[in-house]
């Protein structure tokens, strides 16, 4: 049978963002098609370590040494191991350049990064989408809280986010289902940071975990979260959100979607008579065949940078630097969060307390710095990820490692330990971009991506600033064996890569409009973290959800109207 080759729409990548363009385009019945360069994934199906026990899973989680040695990038990425690792590409299969050090961690799947995420899902409030103005630094938001607002409560009901509504400014309340509880070592730093900074917040954090499932999620076939804190290797209870639990089964339900695994995106293509795009060019993963695509509306959702490459490789005559570059800003402020700084104490007492399961969440300390008024000597803020947790055994039966002794003491829960890690604001900059080779290919015979990202003399403030603070709130608490670490991690691991293809609302300093349509395409849309004007402190996720569902809306009100 011959494939059918036009739609109404076409989604690039399947993953987070991706997942909710298929969702809300098919919900309006558009018949959409989307394209992703990974194999599929199914929701059950495909989860084949979702049941296993620790030995009977190879190496119990670890990586042989061969295979840490052929990746050693991939194999960094927060929480990877034998047991997720068929979520995660292979470094030799997708080569990139790195002009500096940047560690770029991608999932190449039917469901992307969504299988593997770390669900935190905190609401950006206006201090961070008014910050760039207010502080001059990059450009203005065309957009504000009040914009997104709506849009964040339609995904968070969707999706499902667990949290308590807390009332702080900085962070603000959302649609929750019931959170998870503090343990007693979090409550206890929490009323010792509200006794001492009456500005700091230390709150449950809001996450995508189905604790209470109402009907909505039900429809979806997802079930209640069982706290087994095994997410990374898919949800067989759908207690997670990820595109392939949730948005896309829903968006094949309307009977308006095709997916197309295997199919690597090479550009967009350009009608210079309509000046608008007319399709997507893919290469066959399997076939290795040129075959294209055609539809009224584009939704770019390959994740940051992937889309920074699409974009930059659709050429035509009318943009012969990348699609919609006539301010030749594509590619351009690249920024990230900074993820270098932690902190590890002990919690002396509390030794007749324990608590019950596997919490697949943290709790969060709201951003604290430069709110109304820049208090520091460096721009942005940054969130504070933190948990309590009892350790097994007698710390110094541990460092054994084997017999009598050691054994016995794992059976005894030891003292209470925290642990603290920044994630950081990092400011966008000209500087700090991508571009194309233009003489080396990936296999695809696509032009390999130069990333050239990395930190500066504000990331360096803020880890001073991150652990100082921390470390003071530690030690007002009580905490003992305070330990401070900078890891210098290369920009990239943090896996929150976003810009280049930024919003404004001038097209002479700007890609997108303040409904992520091209300034001088508008039949397409770029909704994933390449869209971002400024990164906030905020887990970003959520927001590239809400945009996207805002674009689709637009988009289908424009269709509608004749407009595209
Ligand atoms: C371990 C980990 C923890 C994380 N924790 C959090 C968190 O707690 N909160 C949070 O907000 N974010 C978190 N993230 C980041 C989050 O996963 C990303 O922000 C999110 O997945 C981005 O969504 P996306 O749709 O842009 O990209 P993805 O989810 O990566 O999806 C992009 C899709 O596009 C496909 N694609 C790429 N190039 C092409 C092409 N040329 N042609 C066709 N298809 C293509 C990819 O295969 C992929 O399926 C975490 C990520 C990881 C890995």
């Amino acid at each position: 049978m011959k494939e059918e080759a036009t739609f109404d729409a076409i989604v690039v990548g399947s993953g987070i963002s991706g997942g909710w363009a298929a969702k809300e385009l098919c919900d309006k019945g558009l018949k959409t098609l989307v394209l992703e360069r990974g194999r599929s994934v199914e929701h059950l199906k495909d989860y084949p370590t979702a049941h296993l026990h620790p030995w009977q899973i190879p190496h119990r989680g670890r990586m042989s040494k061969a295979f840490l040695e052929e990746n050693p990038l991939i194999s960094k990425a927060a929480g990877f191991g034998s047991d997720n690792a068929h979520f995660f590409i292979r470094d030799q299969d997708h080569p990139y350049i790195q002009e500096k050090p940047f560690d770029w961690i991608r999932g190449y799947q039917v469901g992307g990064k969504s299988l593997t995420w770390g669900r935190a899902c905190q609401r950006w409030s206006d201090f961070e989408f008014t910050a760039p103005q207010r502080f001059g630094y990059g450009i203005d938001w065309p957009i504000r809280y009040k914009d997104i607002a709506p849009w964040y409560t339609h995904v968070e009901n969707f999706i499902g986010v667990c949290g308590n509504a807390d009332g702080i400014e900085a962070m603000p309340d959302g649609e929750f289902l019931p959170p998870f509880q503090l343990n007693c070592v979090e409550a206890a730093l929490q009323q010792s940071i509200k006794k001492n900074y009456p500005n700091r917040h230390l709150v449950q954090a809001r996450w995508a975990h189905l604790t209470k499932p109402k009907e909505i999620h039900r429809q979806q076939g997802r079930g209640q979260c069982q706290a087994r804190n095994l997410c990374m290797r898919g949800c067989p209870f759908g207690g997670y959100f990820s595109s392939v639990s949730s948005t896309l089964p829903w968006a094949q339900k309307t009977g308006k979607l095709t997916i197309r695994p295997h199919s690597v995106v090479h550009s967009i293509l350009y009608d210079s008579q309509t000046q608008k795009a007319s399709g997507v060019r893919i290469i066959d993963a399997e076939t290795r065949q040129t075959i294209d695509f055609s539809a009224r509306i584009i939704f770019v959702n390959a994740s940051a940078l992937n889309s920074n490459l699409i974009l930059l490789n659709s050429r035509s005559s009318r943009f012969p630097n990348g699609l919609g570059n006539d301010s030749g800003l594509l590619g351009k402020y690249v920024a990230f969060h900074n993820y270098r700084a932690s902190l590890h104490a002990e919690m002396p007492g509390f030794t007749d307390r324990y608590y019950f399961g596997r919490n697949p969440t943290d709790a969060i300390i709201a951003n604290y710095r430069n709110l109304h008024t820049q208090d520091t000597d460096y721009l942005g803020g940054f969130t504070t990820f933190l948990g309590a947790y009892r350790s097994k055994g007698k710390l110094e039966a541990q460092s054994s490692g084997f017999g009598a002794e050691f054994k016995r003491a794992m059976t005894e829960p030891g003292p209470w330990q925290i642990y603290m890690y920044m994630q950081g604001e990092t400011i966008p900059k000209a500087s700090n971009h991508v571009r194309l080779s233009s003489d080396q290919t990936d296999p695809w015979g696509i032009p390999r991506l130069i990333t050239s990202v990395g930190y500066d003399e504000n990331d360096e403030k803020m880890t001073q600033d991150f652990l100082r603070e921390s470390e003071a709130m530690l030690e007002k608490a009580g905490c003992t064996n305070i330990e401070t670490h900078d890891n210098k991690q290369a920009p990239g691991l943090d896996i929150h890569e976003m810009g280049g293809v930024r919003m404004g609302r001038d097209p002479k300093t700007s890609v997108l409009n303040a409904h992520n349509q091209m300034h001088t395409v508008p039949n397409v849309f770029v909704t994933d973290g390449a869209c971002m004007t400024s990164t906030g402190n905020q887990s970003p996720s959520l927001l590239y959800m809400a945009l996207t569902a805002r674009a689709v809306h637009h988009a289908a009100q424009e269709l509608k109207a004749g407009h595209l």
